[in-house]
């Protein structure tokens, strides 16, 4: 009858869900002159932030001042600013009345916090699949390191193995995998340490920007996540979760602000809540600059970021997929869910040579190396190191469509 042919919702062309700051830059090519709009596909490194969190940024700007301890007009505005982004976060995260939120660096900075909170005789279970952040500061303490199995449900009861051989104070895992984008069940894992008595931490850097998380119906007792994964700037992050062990810990950054007071002999006696943890001047745009990403993912209709991705993400994987050669890294037989970050291999080329390639013809950024998870990658028999597409809120289905023809051309042509 003439009729065009049914698009499937993966080939419909998919625009950015919410506009990104230099989502239209333009990329130099080799062979000079030639230049290509610069695909990124390297949000799980660090997303792009939201046009959204550059307007919040500029228009607090001008009340840049220091926060809590200034009466003047700007640091009134500037403490109310640096206050109310705690809320925001927490509520974002469905944290608990009672819980505190902690602005850190980035997820790193507060998972070594909490390693530094947990009761000193208790021990730390995590499992081998971890990005190093998750894995480096409890394998520097008490620890039972558990060898990843084939599938999710197999993993899940060797960790409950573990616990009920001998208890432990913590289990720490992480929401999604950096390597393969797999998620894992959380909320099981939780009810699972909690009936054991342990408290679980969930490392949210990957989690968090693609899943709505609400620790008080998952009963996660700590989730950490950076924002420059979440479409903030560099610098701050959070921990967020029970209060208990945080107050009774050594403060986390001993200066100015940690103390309710400081002897003449030098003695101090740490004030409890957040501010133990925050000595020093924070950072008061960072932090109002993750509020604002909350809030305008906040704003989004429900569901939304899980069907923008989605959409993009079956695609990257069929095309990858099809692909001869190309191996899509997974971790687990049976895990149902994944988010759009993409681990890959190409049979016969070197990843930082593919990824060099990319760019330099295609003018698509993607990550290569071992991803901070060398016992992951170690694994999956990767040794060489393998390459990483991750999507986000500003990604479309030509950024994909690129990097799926860029790949298939080397394969067919080479370099
Ligand atoms: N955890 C996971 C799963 C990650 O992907 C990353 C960053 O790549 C981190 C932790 C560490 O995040 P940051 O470098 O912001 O501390």
């Amino acid at each position: 009858t003439g009729s065009a042919p049914a698009l499937t919702p993966a080939r419909l062309p998919i625009g950015p869900l919410l506009p990104v700051v230099g989502g239209n830059l333009a990329a130099p090519l080799a062979g000079g002159g030639r230049t290509a709009r610069a695909v990124n596909l390297d949000y799980a490194a660090s997303a792009p932030a939201l046009q959204a969190v550059a307007d919040h940024v500029t228009e607090v700007l001008p009340y840049y001042a220091s926060v809590h301890r200034g009466a003047g007009y700007a640091s009134q505005v500037s403490t109310a600013l640096y206050e109310s982004a705690r809320q925001t976060v927490a509520k974002f995260v469905g944290a608990r009345p009672g819980d505190l939120t902690v602005f850190t660096r980035n997820t790193t900075d507060a998972l070594n916090l909490l390693a530094g909170a947990v009761p000193d005789d208790g021990e730390v279970v995590v499992l081998d699949v971890e990005h190093h952040a998750n894995l480096l500061p409890w394998t520097s303490r008490r620890h039972r390191l558990i060898p990843t199995a084939g599938t999710i449900a197999e993993t899940v009861a060797a960790l409950e193995a573990t616990l009920a051989e001998r208890p432990a104070a913590l289990v720490a895992v992480t929401g999604c995998s950096n390597v393969t984008g797999e998620i894992l069940p959380v909320g099981e894992i939780a009810r699972i340490a909690h009936a054991h008595g342990a408290r679980v931490v969930v490392d949210g850097a990957q989690l968090v920007p693609h899943r709505r998380v609400d620790i008080t119906a998952l009963d996660v007792d700590y989730l950490a996540f950076s924002g420059h994964k979440l479409y903030a700037p560099f610098g701050s992050g959070v921990l967020i979760g029970r209060s208990d062990w945080l107050d009774a810990a050594q403060p986390h950054q001993k200066g100015g602000g940690a103390v309710r007071s400081v002897g003449t002999d030098g003695q101090a006696v740490w004030t409890t809540g957040v501010a133990r943890h925050e000595g020093g001047t924070p950072n008061v745009i960072g932090a109002a600059a993750l509020a604002a990403a909350c809030r305008a993912i906040d704003e989004l209709p429900e569901g939304a970021v899980e069907e923008h991705e989605a959409a993009l993400s079956a695609r990257l994987l069929e095309g990858l997929e099809q692909i001869p050669g190309v191996r899509v890294l997974r971790v687990w037989s049976d895990s149902a869910d994944r988010v759009g970050v993409v681990g890959f291999t190409v049979e016969g080329h070197e990843a930082a040579r593919v990824a060099v390639y990319l760019s330099a013809e295609h003018g698509v950024g993607v990550r290569d190396g071992k991803f901070c998870a060398h016992p992951l990658l170690a694994r999956l028999d990767v040794t060489g190191g393998a390459l990483r597409a991750s999507l986000g809120l500003g990604s479309r289905s030509d950024d994909v469509e690129r990097l799926v023809h860029a790949v298939r051309t080397l394969v067919t042509e080479g370099e």
